[in-house]
């Protein structure tokens, strides 16, 4: 096989679906060629080497070959398997939700490096689990940025004005919040609470060093959750027209009460 057909990239392993007796369907999301698939041979047998190196969630230098219709991954060299999340089934859920995320919003092929790298910051912090709740939301917020659907938060998507701390509402169609005087009678506006929008308004302008320090009730965490997830929803099924995972998901993330 000529050199030019093969070629490596960081990745992060996605999404994996079994192919026949003992293979697997990877999907990547690069550092140099954003999402891809890739055949992965031979990795359901016991004794499989690359096995280890593809599991979902794994940061890997893989090298490809290049195939008529899917590529096949020839060789894998974790970088990090961010074992502490792996070890932890919730930890788990919200990385994989992480990698389901990306996988929706990126087309294939499309290489870029801002979302490469939000997704490895996010499953390292994932793996250092102080604030899950906050990493998934800032998570959130700088995929929708990077993606070009950044929400308004601080003047009313309708007239303009600045917003004031009363009634607002956030309208997932609108693509932001509006004031009280605007307010759609529609069904992607929910009422935002002050605090919210002020948590919102400061995971969208900081870093995560300083949004990752703020201290969330219960509550407002739950506000928050559900405000992103019924925004996040809205543009897949608009946009991307494949939200059914979210909702397959269920209650898979509502972590019961302790
Ligand atoms: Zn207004």
């Amino acid at each position: 096989m000529p050199e030019s057909r093969e070629y490596q990239t960081e990745a992060v392993v996605i999404k994996k679906i079994k192919l026949g007796e003992a293979d697997r369907i990877l999907t990547f999301y690069t550092r140099d060629h954003g999402k891809i698939e890739a055949v992965a041979k031979g990795v359901r047998r016991p004794k499989s080497k690359l096995a280890g190196h593809l599991e979902l969630l794994t940061y890997t230098q893989i090298r490809l070959a290049r195939g008529h219709n899917l590529d096949t991954v020839i060789g894998s060299q974790t970088i990090d398997s961010f074992l502490p999340l792996k070890n932890d089934l919730w930890l788990t859920s919200y990385g994989l939700y992480a990698a389901e995320l990306v996988n929706q919003f990126n087309p294939q092929n499309s290489a870029n490096q801002s979302m490469f790298e939000l997704l490895i910051e996010t499953l390292s912090r994932l793996s250092q689990a102080q604030n899950s709740d906050l990493i998934l939301r800032y998570f959130e917020m700088r995929l929708l940025d990077i993606s070009g659907y950044r929400p308004q938060l601080r003047e009313c998507v309708a007239c303009k004005t600045e917003l004031k701390p009363e009634a607002n509402t956030f309208c997932s169609a609108a693509g932001g919040a509006l004031c009280p005087n605007c307010l759609y009678e529609e069904p992607t506006s929910f009422s935002i609470s002050i605090d919210a929008l002020k948590v919102l308004r400061f995971v969208q302008k900081n870093n995560f060093e300083t949004a990752g320090r703020l201290k969330i009730s219960a509550e407002l965490a739950g506000e928050l959750k559900n405000l992103m997830a019924g925004y996040i929803r809205y543009i897949l099924e608009k946009e991307v027209k494949s939200a059914t995972w979210l909702d397959s998901l269920g209650g898979r993330f509502d972590k019961p009460a302790a």
